[in-house]
């Protein structure tokens, strides 16, 4: 079983919800370093003060903080039972960073896991999803619908818009996507972790496949 994973894919490909779900089948320690940045901006910490600005505009967090912050997390002894990458690393900075790491902790990395989707489905998807203001589980308005509108099923919460799901921090996500994250797959495929699923399945159909590459 591949239990220390990266998961990459442009924002809006499905990495949130198919780390949600691989989460509670593997019981995976889950590292998303979006949802920290979110948490440091609701308690206004330092961190949370100093990413806002760059997060509402679709900019990336600087790398140095960025790695200081997983760093952190995945030396923790819960991540020894295997954990989940999401949205890190973005840069070949934090990736030369993350190799370093994981040679210093002795956590291999056992696959990248990359998922593919359409320009026209990541806006579709982006500009349509809402999240739960307490457990950040995704909806979508048209394909993910909650059974009582605005309300998470999960555990009751709020839901809402992210302030980055908007069309013009979308631009500049996806720019960043393109000239910085997307080279990372040659990093990874040379080093022979690679490997590209398509997320346009549909979530069940392609945790079915990632979950049964998973245990071979
Ligand atoms: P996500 O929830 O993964 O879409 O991340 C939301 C935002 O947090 C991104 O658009 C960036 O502004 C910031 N962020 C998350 N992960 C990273 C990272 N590895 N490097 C730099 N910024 C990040």
């Amino acid at each position: 079983m591949k239990k220390n994973i990266i998961l990459m894919g442009p924002p809006g490909a499905g990495k949130g919800t198919l780390a949600k779900q691989l989460k509670e089948a593997f019981h995976l320690v889950h590292i998303s370093t979006g949802d920290m940045f979110r948490d440091a901006i609701k308690a206004q910490t330092e961190l949370g003060k100093l990413a806002q600005g760059y997060i509402n505009e679709g900019h990336l967090v600087p790398d140095e903080v960025t790695i200081g912050l997983v760093k952190e997390r995945l030396s923790q002894p819960d991540c020894a039972e295997g954990f989940l990458l999401d949205g890190f690393p973005r840069t070949l900075p934090q990736a030369e960073a993350l190799s370093k790491l994981t040679k210093e902790i002795s956590r291999e990395i056992d696959v990248v896991i990359n998922l593919d989707c359409d320009n026209d489905e990541l806006v579709r998807r982006i500009s349509g999803r809402r999240v739960c203001k307490n457990c950040g589980a995704p909806y979508h308005i048209i394909t993910m619908k909650p059974k009582v509108e605005g309300v998470c099923d999960l555990c009751g919460g709020p839901l809402y818009q992210r302030k980055d799901d908007n069309e013009e921090s979308l631009k500049v996500r996806l720019g960043h996507y393109v000239s910085e994250t997307k080279p990372l797959l040659d990093y990874y495929a040379n080093l022979g972790l690679l490997e590209s699923f398509n997320s346009l399945t549909g979530k069940e159909a392609l945790f079915d496949e990632v979950s049964s590459y998973l245990k071979k």
